[in-house]
C-alpha cells in the first residue's frame, strides 16, 4: 500500500508549499533563463554550475529537507530527474551562449520540452497529494466513508469485467468505549491511528482502506475470494490483538477487534454487500469478539 499514506495532513500541507513554490520559482528562473539568452547577458554563475539544480531553492529543499517519507516516492524521484535535466540543459545553453556560440533549436526544443515536464511532474505530484489530503481521515489516512461508495461501485465494475472476486472486511474495535472512558479520547484516537497505520502498511497496494464509522474500518480486497479474505482478515485480527501501542513513555495497551467478511457481490448493490458485512461481524460480536465471522450465501458462517 502506499505509505503516502502515511504522512500526516500537515507534512502534506508543507510539501505541497514547497511544490507550488518549485512551480513559481522555476517560471521565474526560465524568465530570467530566456532573457539572458536573448539579450546575450553573461549567465548567472549559479545556472552556470554543473551542480546547479542542487543550487536553486527548488534544489535545496529536494536534496535537502525533503521528508524521508516521500523521497522513495516514484512520482518525487522522476521530478527530481526531471529537475536536474532541465537545469543541465539550461546550463549547457547558458555555456554555449557565452563562448558566442550558435543554438542550434533542436537544442532550444529539448531545454522548453524539459521545462514543461517539469511543471507536467510537479502538477501530477500535486494531485496525488491533494487527492491523499481531500480524500483520506487525517487521524487515520484511511479513505473518508464519503469517497466510499464511488469507489466500491468501481471496483464493482472492475471485479465484473475482470471476472474476479472482491471481498469486503469490516473491522470493529471492540469496547473501545472503555479505551476513552479509562484513559482519554485523545489516547483513543491514539490507538486508532496506531492500528489504522498497522493495517496500511499490511495491505497490498491495490487494496483499501475506508474508515467506515468511529472506530470501524472497512477493507476492500480486489482478487480475493472469501477464502483468502478469511485468511487476511484472521492474519490482521490476530498480528493486531498483539500489538503494543505505546500510550506513555512505559505504558502501551492492546486492543481487539472483531471483523465481518462478505463479497463484494457483482449483482447487488454495493449497500447490500455492505450490509452483509455489518451482518458478519455483529455476528462475530456475539460470538464474543475478537474473532472473524463471515457472511456467505445469505447466512452467517
Ligand atoms: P463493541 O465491542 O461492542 O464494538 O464496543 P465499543 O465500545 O467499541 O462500541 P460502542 O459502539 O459502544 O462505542 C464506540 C466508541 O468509539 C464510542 C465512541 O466514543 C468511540 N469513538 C468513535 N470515534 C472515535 C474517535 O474518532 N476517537 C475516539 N477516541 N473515540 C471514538
Ligand atoms: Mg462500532
Ligand atoms: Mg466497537
Amino acid at each position: 500500500m502506499t505509505e503516502l499514506n502515511l504522512v500526516n495532513h500537515d507534512e502534506l500541507k508543507r510539501i505541497l508549499a514547497q511544490l507550488d513554490q518549485g512551480l513559481h520559482n522555476h517560471q521565474q528562473w526560465h524568465n530570467d533563463i530566456i532573457r539572458t539568452l536573448i539579450c546575450r547577458l553573461p549567465g548567472d554563475k549559479h545556472d552556470m554550475d554543473p551542480e546547479a539544480h542542487k543550487e536553486c531553492r527548488f534544489g535545496q529543499w529536494y536534496y535537502g529537507d525533503t521528508p524521508h517519507i516521500i523521497a522513495d516516492h516514484q512520482g518525487f524521484v522522476a521530478l527530481g530527474d526531471s529537475h536536474q535535466n532541465m537545469h543541465q540543459l539550461a546550463t549547457r545553453l547558458l555555456a554555449q551562449a557565452t563562448r558566442m556560440e550558435k543554438i542550434a533549436p533542436h537544442e532550444y526544443d529539448h531545454f522548453a520540452n524539459s521545462v514543461e515536464q517539469l511543471r507536467l511532474e510537479i502538477y501530477s505530484l500535486k494531485s496525488e497529494l491533494e487527492n491523499l489530503l481531500f480524500n483520506h481521515d487525517p487521524l487515520t489516512g484511511a479513505i473518508n466513508r464519503i469517497n466510499m461508495p464511488s469507489i466500491l461501485r468501481e471496483q464493482q465494475e472492475l471485479s465484473k469485467r475482470q471476472n474476479e472476486p472482491c471481498c469486503l472486511a469490516l473491522i470493529d474495535f471492540d469496547w473501545f468505549k472503555n479505551i476513552n472512558d479509562n484513559y482519554s479520547h485523545q489516547l483513543g484516537d491514539l490507538v486508532l491511528s496506531s492500528v489504522a497505520h498497522f493495517i496500511l502498511e499490511k495491505l497490498r497496494r491495490y487494496d483499501k482502506l475506508f474508515r467506515y464509522g468511529g472506530e470501524e474500518f472497512l477493507i476492500c480486497l480486489p482478487f480475493t475470494d472469501l477464502q483468502e479474505g478469511k485468511e487476511v482478515a484472521e492474519r490482521l485480527r490476530s498480528e493486531i490483538a498483539e500489538l503494543p501501542i505505546k500510550l506513555k513513555q512505559n505504558e502501551s495497551i492492546k486492543i481487539t477487534v472483531s471483523v465481518g467478511l462478505a463479497m463484494l457481490d457483482i449483482d447487488i448493490p454495493i449497500e447490500t454487500s455492505i450490509e452483509y458485512a455489518v451482518k458478519a461481524v455483529n455476528a462475530a460480536k456475539e460470538a464474543g469478539r475478537n474473532c472473524i465471522r463471515i457472511y456467505d450465501i445469505k447466512r452467517i458462517q
